[in-house]
């Protein structure tokens, strides 16, 4: 009898101290969970995606804002420097990241754009550098959200198998938006087939469609509505019989509207390309990004 007390006290006592280190441990992670911090609102809308509730996910620049030529405060370095992972886009996007990467102590960084071919940029001062846009399209959004999962797994692999998932279920998602999409292009004239912008940020996007692209200025970084560059394009639309214009979201409309006024021709509305907006806003995913600024290309197109 008191062998068998002995043995059910120490039955009682392990469970006790199991229980105890169960809770602990899971107090533990929940604490610890991977802090991921972006350069921008789609990469971390991306990432967010990939991890549920399993990691902390920010974007150092805000929904709405200029991802080019961004300014970063002491507050994103403070915000970075505690983070796991930086995830940046690279291709020469965020003008700004390398000297912000400079004071940060050891942060490990990734690349959401490796292995993707990019597509160069083919006037203007950044002539034949590659076009940093490349999440406007469906081969090019798989190597991301590939880059990020791997990245997740790589410092966080006791959720792998659940990254890998929601991986899967993404792409299906993002297959959903984009392949119902591309293919109403068919009905349009080949001929009718452009798309010009303020911004040159849709090559990727131009591609997949099978549009030419004429764009005011080739990338924000650069001058935006000089004279010169508007009169280019105005000379183009009027040699191709072009009949919309499109601008940005982080950018001002102006020189789109004037290039309208001008040529006689449709300002078909604005697209959404560098950044999400809030949650009351018309693009608050990288989804719904994908959604309407495909939309509204098509349907510019076909109004004609
Ligand atoms: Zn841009």
């Amino acid at each position: 009898m008191k062998l068998h007390r002995t043995i059910t006290k120490y039955i009682k006592a392990s469970l006790f101290v199991f229980l105890s280190l169960t809770l602990l441990l899971s107090d533990v992670s929940r604490a610890e969970k991977l802090k991921v911090v972006t350069t921008f609102t789609i990469i971390a809308d991306i990432t967010k995606n990939i991890t549920g509730d399993l990691a902390i996910v920010e974007s150092i620049t805000k929904p709405g804002a200029e991802i080019h030529n961004y300014q970063p405060t002491p507050r994103d370095i403070i915000k970075a420097q505690d983070a796991d992972l930086i995830i940046h886009n690279g291709m020469g996007l965020e003008l700004w990241f390398d000297q912000f990467y400079d004071s940060l102590d050891e942060v490990p960084i990734v690349l959401a754009t490796k292995g993707i071919e990019p597509i160069g940029i083919s006037t203007g001062p950044y002539n034949g550098k590659p076009n940093p846009h490349a999440w406007m399209a469906m081969d090019s959004a798989r190597a991301y959200v590939k880059n990020i999962t791997e990245a997740l797994i790589e410092y966080d692999e006791s959720n792998s198998k659940q990254y890998q998932e929601n991986a899967e279920n993404y792409i299906l998602k993002i297959e959903g938006v984009l392949l119902p999409l591309s293919k109403k292009i068919d009905i349009i004239n080949p001929k009718e087939r452009w798309l010009v912008t303020s911004e040159g940020a849709f090559s990727y996007l131009a591609r997949d469609l099978g549009l030419n692209e004429l764009f005011i200025w080739p990338i924000n970084a650069d001058q935006q509505g000089s004279p010169k560059q508007v009169k280019n394009v105005i000379d183009s639309i009027n040699k191709n019989g072009i009949k919309v214009i499109f601008s940005e979201s982080t950018i001002s409309p102006k020189p789109a509207q004037q290039i309208a006024r001008e040529t006689n021709i449709s300002y078909g509305g604005i697209l959404y390309v560098d950044s999400l907006t809030e949650l009351d806003g018309p693009v608050p995913t990288y989804l719904d990004l994908l959604a309407i600024t495909y939309s509204t290309v098509i349907k510019g197109l076909t109004a004609q």
